[in-house]
C-alpha cells in the first residue's frame, strides 16, 4: 500500500482482494478446521506450504498479520512480519524460545509484566535457559548482567503497572553491541502511538487481548520480527500449537480498524484522569508519563508525540483498606483483571497482574499495598471524573 498515515494503514491493511463477483468489504471466516483436496497432488502442494489445516492458520490469520505488521514497520519499510498466536503470554513465550537454547541466558526488565516475570523465574530454566532481571532505566545494570550466552533482552515500554518508558534506542545500541535481541513488548502504547523497530527493537511482541482488538472479548497475542526469524517462530507455533481461533484473528482486526482514534480518546481521557487524580488529596502519587511532573515526561513526548496510552496508576493514602473502600463505591468503573477496552476499569496489581510476585520483589518493582491500575476507557471524562470524585 502506497498510503502514507499508519492511521489510514490501519483502515485498510490486510483487505482482502477486491476480485470475483460481489466481493465483501469485511472479510469472511473461515471457521473450517482443515480445507478438503481433490488430489495428491494439491494435497501435497498445500501440506509443503504449511497450508490447509487451522493450527498453521488461515485466510483470517493472514489478513491479521498483514496489517500488524504494515502498521509496525512503517518506520523500517515494510521489512517486517508478524505472526498471530492465542495470547500474549504465547507471543513472549514464542518469542524466547525461537531466540534461546539450553545453556542460553536472558536479561528482563524487573518491571515486566507480572506473569512475564514468573514465566521467566520459574519456567524458562526447566528448558535450560537462564535470566536475569534488571532495572532498564540504568543501562549499565544491563550492560553488566548480559554474559556471552545472552541471547535476549526484554523490556516493555508503557510498563505494567507504573508505566515507565526506557530509553529504547539506548537500550537497543547496549544490546546490540552484545549481540543480543531486543524484544519489546508494545502492548500498552500499540502501534498507534509507538513503533518500537523505529528506535531500534528487532522483536516486537503485544497482547492482542488489550488496546489491540480493544473491546474486552478477545485473548490473542502477535509476535514481530525479521521475515527469516518469524519463519523460525511460525515453525515452534506449528509444533508447540499455541494459534489464534479464526474467530479471534477476526475480531482482533476489527478493532485495529478503528485503534488510531480509539487510542487518541483513551490517551487523553488517561491523560486526563492522570491530572485530576494528581490534584485529590486522597490521592499520594500519580504514575503517567505524559504528566509534566514525571520522570519520563520528556523521553516520552519525543517517543509518543501523540500521547502514551490508556493506562496509568496511582497510589491512595491509607493502602488496601482504602482500595477496597474505592472499588465499592465506584459505579461507573468496574474492577477487572485486565486493561486496554472501550470501557475504563481499574484493578490491584498486588492481587492479579503481579500476584506471582513475593513482597520483596513487589516492593523493588514498587508496587505498594495502596496501587491502584487504571485503564481509561473512551467515556466522556466528565463522566468518570465524577464517578472518580464521588467514590474518593
Ligand atoms: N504483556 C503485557 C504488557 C500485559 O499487560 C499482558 C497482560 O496483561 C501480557 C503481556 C499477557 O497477555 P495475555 O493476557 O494476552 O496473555
Amino acid at each position: 500500500m502506497s498510503v502514507a498515515h499508519p492511521d489510514t494503514i490501519a483502515v485498510h491493511a490486510g483487505e482482502p482482494p477486491s476480485d470475483g463477483q460481489d466481493p465483501p468489504v469485511t472479510p469472511p471466516i473461515t471457521l473450517s478446521s482443515a480445507a478438503g483436496y481433490p488430489d495428491l497432488e494439491t494435497i501435497e502442494a498445500a501440506m509443503v506450504a504449511h497450508r490447509g489445516y487451522g493450527r498453521w492458520g488461515t485466510d483470517n490469520h493472514r489478513q491479521l498479520e498483514a496489517a500488524v505488521a504494515a502498521l509496525e514497520s512503517f518506520e523500517v519499510g515494510g521489512k517486517v512480519e508478524a505472526l498471530a498466536v492465542a495470547s500474549g503470554m504465547a507471543a513472549i513465550g514464542i518469542a524466547i524460545l525461537t531466540e534461546a537454547n539450553a545453556g542460553d541466558h536472558v536479561v528482563a526488565a524487573n518491571d515486566c509484566y507480572g506473569t512475564t516475570l514468573t514465566f521467566l523465574r520459574d519456567d524458562l530454566p526447566r528448558f535450560g535457559i537462564t535470566a536475569s532481571f534488571v532495572d532498564v532505566q540504568d543501562l549499565e545494570q544491563v550492560r553488566s548482567a548480559m554474559t556471552e550466552r545472552t541471547r535476549v533482552v526484554i523490556c516493555e515500554i508503557c510498563t505494567n503497572p507504573l508505566i515507565r518508558v526506557p530509553d529504547l534506542q539506548g537500550l537497543a545500541s547496549v544490546v546490540h553491541q552484545a549481540g543480543a535481541l531486543l524484544v519489546a513488548d508494545n502492548t500498552i502504547p500499540t502501534p498507534a502511538l509507538f513503533r518500537p523497530f523505529g528506535a531500534g527493537a528487532d522483536v516486537v511482541v503485544h497482547s492482542a487481548t488489550k488496546n489491540l482488538s480493544g473491546h474486552a472479548d478477545v485473548i490473542g497475542g502477535i509476535v514481530l520480527g525479521r521475515p527469516a526469524w518469524i519463519e523460525g517462530a511460525r515453525a515452534l507455533v506449528r509444533t508447540f500449537g499455541p494459534s489464534l481461533g479464526a474467530f479471534d484473528a477476526w475480531l482482533t482486526l476489527r478493532g485495529i480498524r478503528t485503534l488510531a482514534v480509539r487510542m487518541e480518546r483513551h490517551a487523553s481521557n488517561a491523560l486526563a484522569l492522570a491530572g485530576f487524580l494528581e490534584r485529590h488529596a486522597a490521592v499520594q502519587r500519580v504514575h503517567y508519563p505524559m504528566l509534566e511532573s514525571s520522570p519520563f515526561y520528556e523521553r516520552t513526548r519525543r517517543m509518543m508525540p501523540s500521547g502514551a496510552g490508556a493506562l496509568l496508576s496511582f497510589e491512595l493514602r491509607g493502602g488496601r483498606p482504602a482500595v477496597d473502600r474505592l472499588v465499592k463505591r465506584l459505579k461507573l468503573i468496574r474492577l477487572m483483571p485486565s486493561l486496554g477496552n472501550v470501557s475504563t476499569t481499574i484493578s490491584y496489581p498486588v492481587a492479579t497482574s503481579h500476584r506471582g510476585l513475593a513482597p520483596d520483589e513487589l516492593l523493588r518493582a514498587g508496587i505498594t499495598p495502596g496501587l491502584v491500575r487504571c485503564s481509561a476507557g473512551l467515556e466522556r471524562i466528565d463522566d468518570l471524573v465524577s464517578d472518580l470524585e464521588a467514590a474518593l
